[in-house]
């Protein structure tokens, strides 16, 4: 209870903390001083709580940025289709419409720690800023390989772009239209097909869906797990000794009088992570409502606002505000974030009406928009 207090504190500021403490001490009945030495007391402590609070929490944290809200063509307030994701240090860029390296410095984004890149579709409103950020990223002294995850066709476009950049410092890995999951290990930076075993909460999954649009197109998720609680009862049950506890936590098996003990053994169940999910474009299919499934964030195409929009929608394979804002409710999501609109479409927010009335927790993306998502 306490510390689910202390947890909501963190979201005050320091001045409404002190305040809160004193409003505290002016309940009691005591003198001044006293009441000075119980404030400063407090403040103290609460504040070097919240701090650990704070640094445990960042470590579980999954920031993203819309680098890009429009779709079709640039204007001169609005990139073209990008998102990037930030998660312990390492970078997840989806789409490279013309113009992302540009947003990413207007929002002070570095290069250097893209590693994975992720295309949806070969549309140039999502992949022509992908020559030069490449060559930028390049020029920023990253040696590491860049792996490129993208539908089927992949390998001849990069091939394509690398005729006019042959000289990166770096390799590219390509993955054309992957049929499993893939998990990528943040500190070791390793990629490959998920094996699912376990509950490793250094690795993010990353999930594809083919998507209905006029190109083949792919839908994206991230999924970062949650282990569960520690069970010290189970542990002891075991006979195993405190020492190694933390390694148990910390998702690794131990050998302990030459028996095996694996960290499934003394966690409880799995508890829920956090969860990201990004379809752009697309007609709304049935298979999106599972794939984005209870998503604390669901990032969506709205490239029309207007529900009258809904025949050029179907024709242009699209969707409007309403439909993004359909399946955002069949799926169960926490929050929507609408983007990719059309460059017919002045203000977006002229038109949330259209998605509110049917799922209220519906956000207007712009250029910049960002977000932290941790667990709950
Ligand atoms: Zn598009
Ligand atoms: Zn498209």
């Amino acid at each position: 209870m306490l510390l689910k207090q202390l947890d909501n504190l963190i979201n005050l500021s320091d001045l409404s903390i002190i305040n809160n403490m004193r409003e505290l001490t002016f309940s009691l009945e005591i003198g001044d001083y006293k009441r000075v030495i119980v404030i400063s007391v407090a403040y103290f402590l609460v504040y070097n709580i919240i701090s650990i609070f704070k640094l445990k929490r960042m470590i579980y944290l999954l920031n993203l940025t819309l680098l890009g809200s429009g779709g079709g063509m640039p204007m001169p307030d609005r990139f073209l289709s990008s998102m990037i994701i930030g998660y312990r240090g390492r970078k997840i860029l989806i789409d490279c419409g013309e113009g992302t390296q540009v947003a990413m410095r207007k929002t002070h984004i570095g290069f250097k720690d893209i590693d994975i890149i992720c295309i949806t579709h070969f549309h140039g409103d999502h992949l022509f800023g992908l020559p030069g950020l490449l060559s930028t990223i390049g020029n920023s002294g990253r040696v590491e390989p860049i792996t490129i995850i993208g539908p089927v066709g992949l390998a001849s476009v990069v091939e394509g772009f690398l005729v006019a950049e042959p000289y990166l410092p770096y390799d590219i890995n390509l993955i054309e239209e992957p049929k499993l999951d893939l998990g990528f290990s943040i500190p070791k930076n390793i990629l490959q097909e998920s094996k699912k075993s376990g509950c490793q909460e250094d690795e993010m999954i990353i999930s594809t869906l083919a998507l209905d649009h006029s190109s083949p197109c792919l839908g994206y998720s991230f999924y970062i797990p949650r282990r569960g609680k520690f069970l010290p009862e189970k542990a002891i049950e075991y006979g195993i000794p405190k020492e190694n506890w933390s390694i148990l936590q910390s998702g690794k098996p131990i050998i302990y009088k030459d028996n095996v003990y694996r960290p499934s053994q003394v966690l409880g169940k799995e508890r829920r992570g956090i969860k990201l999910s990004y379809i752009t474009d697309t007609r709304p299919i049935d298979e999106i409502v599972g794939f984005i499934a209870e998503s604390d964030f669901f990032v969506c195409e709205g490239t029309y606002g207007d529900s009258a929009d809904i025949e050029k929608a179907v024709e242009r394979k699209h969707m409007t505000f309403k439909e993004a804002a359909e399946l955002a409710g069949k799926g169960k999501v926490d929050k929507l974030l609408l983007t990719h609109f059309s460059p017919a479409m002045g203000d977006p927010n002229t038109y949330i009406k259209h998605a509110k009335a049917v799922f209220d927790n519906t956000i207007i993306g712009h250029d910049g928009y960002t977000e932290v998502l941790s667990y709950k």
